[in-house]
């Protein structure tokens, strides 16, 4: 965590640029990437910084840097932002449909923690379909691309073993 007592450096001079100091951003996009956004601490280095970049259009534009409580808060949402982008961990179930599946079948929550672990099966499952799907030479994922899982025969058998019943 950046526990320095300034925002940012300058890209050009590497001069810190305070918290809450203005500051000045490019106006070109490329410039302006949200993991490498360029900062100039005045108008002078911004000017230096354009014809090394070759911009043929380009102005510059004032902002403010964040006070040392919102640079934290914005870096502790960026770190987490990233940690789950890089483990791919989007969640591709609906999570109140599994939360009240849960909840209804056995009276229990369902930690955040568990959509993601589901997630990470319904890609690998995916995945497997897919590889199935090429093979056959198909441009869809079918349903009997997907291995269904094991448990689907015990559940078969309690239903089997109540018809009997009177
Ligand atoms: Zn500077
Ligand atoms: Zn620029």
């Amino acid at each position: 965590m950046n526990d320095s007592n300034y925002w940012r450096k300058c890209t050009t001079c590497k001069h810190p640029i305070g918290f809450g100091a203005l500051y000045y951003v490019c106006s070109v996009s490329t410039c302006n990437r949200k993991r490498s956004q360029m900062v100039f601490c005045n108008i002078r280095c911004w000017d230096a910084h354009v014809p090394v970049m070759n911009h043929r259009e380009a102005s510059a534009e004032e902002r403010r840097a964040p006070s040392a409580q919102q640079a934290q808060a914005q870096a502790r949402a960026e770190a987490s932002e990233s940690s789950s982008a890089a483990s791919g961990s989007d969640i591709l179930v609906v999570a109140s449909r599994v939360k009240s599946y849960i909840l209804e079948s056995s009276g229990m929550n369902t930690s955040a923690g568990t959509l993601e672990a589901l997630s990470t099966h319904v890609r690998e499952i995916a995945k497997k379909a897919i590889e199935r799907a090429k093979e056959a030479g198909r441009q869809t994922v079918m349903a009997r691309d997907i291995k269904m899982p094991e448990i689907a025969a015990p559940r078969r058998n309690v239903v089997i073993r109540r018809r009997p019943q009177p």
